[in-house]
């Protein structure tokens, strides 16, 4: 039980370091609604970004670190939905 519950701690600092990672702040399709690195498995589609105008996870540290090879994750979800969806 206690080597499960550090397994997940581990998870988390690890999602926290990728967020601080996520450029997607910057991209002029990004709506502020206190989410990030939609790319994540635990993330996914965004609540409220609808309207894509432009992707800059081509450009993201947290793609390449990861080996994703997709974008627009925020309005079509994490790379292992879009992995599967093919
Ligand atoms: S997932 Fe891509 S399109 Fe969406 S906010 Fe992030 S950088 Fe922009
Ligand atoms: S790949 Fe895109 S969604 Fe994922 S962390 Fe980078 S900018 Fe954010």
């Amino acid at each position: 039980m206690k080597n499960h519950e550090k397994k997940d701690l581990g998870k988390t600092s690890d999602e926290k370091k990728l967020k601080i990672m996520c450029v997607c702040a910057k991209c002029p399709t990004y709506v502020n609604c206190k989410e990030l690195a939609f790319c994540l498995e635990t993330v996914g589609k965004s609540k409220c970004i609808k309207d894509p105008k432009g992707c800059l996870c081509p450009s993201c540290p947290v793609e390449s670190l990861m080996g994703f090879k997709h974008a627009y994750y925020c309005t079509k979800g994490s790379e292992k939905e879009l992995i599967s969806k093919k």
